[in-house]
């Protein structure tokens, strides 16, 4: 997904291998956590205690 059509690209949350739901509505696009029980983090999430990063995450390096 494109991360500049989805709000807060710098969210940490773009880049989790929850992953992610995107829920939206006609005038805005929300991201909706399937693991946390707040359902709906503030965002933009810098720091989370459940994130695992994407496999295909173009900014991730190789794990050595
Ligand atoms: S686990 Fe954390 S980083 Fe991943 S989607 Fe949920 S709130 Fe975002």
């Amino acid at each position: 997904m494109d991360p500049l059509a989805v709000p807060y690209p710098d969210s940490l949350c773009h880049r989790c291998a929850a992953p992610p739901r995107y829920i939206r509505t006609p005038t805005s696009v929300f991201i909706l956590c399937p693991i946390l029980p707040d359902k709906y983090p503030r965002q933009p999430v810098r720091a989370c205690p459940a994130f695992k990063p994407r496999e295909d995450d173009p900014d991730a390096g190789p794990s050595t």
